[in-house]
């Protein structure tokens, strides 16, 4: 009987072990408090809100969710125990998720911002990004930042590009679309003189609308991560996991592996 007891007990305690080291086993972790008891049965999987319209960091193929996004996601997730399970939603709505808790995680080439992080906190910094600036080939009207001023501009909304250009452009008229893809359609279309948008699905974007250009001249320079709710545990976790896959080389590989130059 006593070797019986002894042998739960030690299952018990190599069960606790293992996933103390597991962000997803966290919540199980913390039944030792009584006050967060409620989560403790929860969750192995983590939830990541994303807007999958964004090659080549989340796009989909055959119903899948694909891209540099969901593949470092994966590897993170992998890291700490945890199964990755992707929602799609608009761009605007990703925020929102992850601080009431419908989402543990956004990541959408999300760019840290101030005024994000008054919401949100952000991992450090995956990768490095450009805002730039898309118009049709023959128009002539905008060569540059500076000709932005007083033109109507295709943003996607809530994004940098939306931020930027409604807050820096002076009389600008803005005109805020769901999805890059539909701003860059009004563009072929004369509705708008140009879009502002990253420089990655810019070039997805213009590669699919023979006609169109990207601008030698950039509009910002920025940054992607992944954010969560204010104060969650896991953001240490998460950057431990990058770090790694920095250190090892895998988000290099992963970036490598969709785009080329
Ligand atoms: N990097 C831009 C931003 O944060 C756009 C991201 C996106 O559209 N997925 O806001």
């Amino acid at each position: 009987m006593k070797k019986i007891l002894s042998a739960i007990l030690a299952g018990a305690m190599l069960c606790t072990s293992a996933m103390m080291f597991s962000a997803c086993g966290n919540k199980t972790e913390s039944t030792a408090d009584s006050k967060t008891e409620s989560s403790a049965a929860e969750a192995k999987e983590l939830h990541m809100a994303t807007n999958a319209a964004f090659e080549p960091y989340e796009y989909k193929e055959g119903g899948e969710v694909v891209g540099i996004d969901a593949e470092i996601a994966k590897a993170v997730c992998d890291k700490l125990g945890c199964k990755l399970v992707i929602d799609d939603m608009d761009f605007d709505a990703i925020i929102t998720a992850v601080t009431s808790g419908k989402a543990d995680f956004g990541m959408a080439g999300m760019t840290v911002t101030d005024e994000r992080k008054q919401s949100v906190d952000f991992t450090d910094s995956y990768t490095n990004a450009v805002q730039v600036i898309i118009v049709n080939e023959d128009d002539g009207k905008v060569a540059g930042k500076a000709d932005l001023e007083g033109k109507t501009i295709g943003v996607q909304l809530g994004t940098t590009g939306d931020l930027y250009v409604s807050d820096d452009v002076k009389d600008a008229q803005v005109e805020r679309f769901n999805k890059g893809a539909d701003a860059v359609l009004a563009l072929t279309q004369g509705k708008v003189d140009a879009v502002v948008i990253d420089n990655q699905p810019a070039k997805a974007f213009v590669a699919q609308n023979p006609g169109t250009k990207i601008l030698e001249e950039d509009f910002a320079n920025e940054e992607y991560a992944i954010c969560l709710a204010k104060g969650s545990e896991l953001t240490e976790k998460f950057n431990t996991a990058l770090k790694e896959l920095k250190d090892d080389g895998t988000i290099d590989t992963v970036i490598k592996k969709y785009i080329k130059d």
